[in-house]
């Protein structure tokens, strides 16, 4: 059961009792709650048009914090401590928050740019929520390479974070898009020595990749999101637009540059894929040494896929177990990822299955 709790958690999400707080819009885990389950950092939504329905809710019982079934105790869990870089600005007035935020419980994860250039078109992600995070003023639309590094080493020092996710909306000029997120890796680099993780579209020229490499970038994430053709055409139109074959050797370029387990692409499921398609989807990365992060739809309020449900267990457990046997068949592991949202897992149950 225990080994299942995460994945039964995300699929249904969990109520929380009113003294809990929220967090709502953005590009990652943008609205829910962290809680530790046996050791590791899971996220769980919270808000959405089916949390109402779920069994599962979070209460605090004489200080700790316990999740019940259908109104019965079953596991009592730890939330992460709110960091203290949290309470700090930058000399211009700026809250570290709106910077970056802690991911699971060590991972400091920022959008550079909070824009994306298929916000406003009919090529928007329906999943994304990028830019609802800048509607609520929760962040800003650029952050700064010394904003960066600069709240990197408050959160090192005074958080023990241990990675940095640096993630970006797409845009129109795509090498503008590379160089800025090179400058911010380097600066991180330079003041803070973390291991960083990067994502972004698969550029045209996989030359440009090197960029990455040369500011100190240690791993990177190219999301297909979705080998389901059919399916990517109407979740993510503008990545559906790229040939197959062009993410191939981008991954493959990024394995040369990056190393073996270093590379990884998220697959959605629940978008509405067949599983078939989504395991030989698997089995081609993991083929090319690329880890297939398999997360769970995260329907999130204000994005064009907020009335979906997130997968249903009977769906996304059997998918956790195959591509877990595909990973220790090919020898890749979460464990061996440097840094970003494969090393953090938190928005996934597929870590759980990797060693079960
Ligand atoms: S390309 Fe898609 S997933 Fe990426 S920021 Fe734009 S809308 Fe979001």
């Amino acid at each position: 059961m225990d080994q299942l709790l995460p994945s039964c958690l995300q699929s249904k999400g969990i109520n929380l009792h009113s003294s809990y707080n929220r967090r709502e819009g953005g590009a990652g885990p943008a609205e829910g709650i962290t809680i530790v389950v046996n050791g590791r950092p899971i996220s769980v939504p919270t808000t959405g048009t089916t949390i109402a329905s779920s069994p599962y809710s979070l209460h605090n019982v004489d200080g700790n914090h316990v999740i019940f079934n259908n109104g019965s105790p079953i596991k009592e869990v730890t939330l992460p401590p709110s960091p203290r870089y949290y309470s700090l600005k930058t000399a211009r007035g700026v809250e570290y928050r709106k910077i970056a935020l802690l991911h699971g419980s060590r991972c400091l994860a920022s959008t550079v740019l909070q824009q994306c250039t298929y916000w406003h078109s009919p090529e928007r992600c329906t999943f994304c929520g990028i830019e609802l995070s800048l509607q609520s003023h929760a962040t800003s639309t650029q952050k700064t390479p010394e904003e960066l590094a600069e709240v990197a080493k408050a959160a090192s020092q005074l958080d023990g974070i241990s990675h940095v996710t640096l993630t970006t909306g797409t845009q129109a000029d795509a090498s503008f898009e590379l160089e800025y997120l090179a400058a911010c890796s380097a600066l991180i680099k330079a003041e803070t020595n973390l291991p960083i993780h990067v994502q972004c579209m698969p550029p045209r020229h996989v030359r440009s990749l090197e960029l990455l490499k040369e500011s100190g970038v240690d791993t990177i994430g190219i999301h297909i999101e979705c080998f389901d053709q059919k399916i990517l055409k109407k979740a993510a139109p503008c990545k559906a637009r790229i040939d197959l074959k062009h993410y191939i050797t981008v991954w493959s370029e990024c394995i040369r540059l990056f190393g073996f387990n270093q590379v990884s692409s998220f697959l959605i499921a629940g978008l509405g894929e067949k599983n078939r398609a989504t395991i030989d989807g698997a089995s081609l990365l993991c083929e090319l040494g690329v880890y297939p992060f398999i997360v769970p739809l995260r329907p999130i309020p204000g994005t064009l896929l907020e009335r979906h449900a997130p997968p249903d267990t009977d769906h996304i457990i059997p998918l956790y177990q195959e591509v877990a046997s595909l990973l220790k068949a090919a020898g890749l592991s979460w464990k061996n990822s440097k840094a970003g949202c494969v090393r953090c897992g938190a928005c996934s149950g597929l870590p759980d299955f990797e060693h079960g």
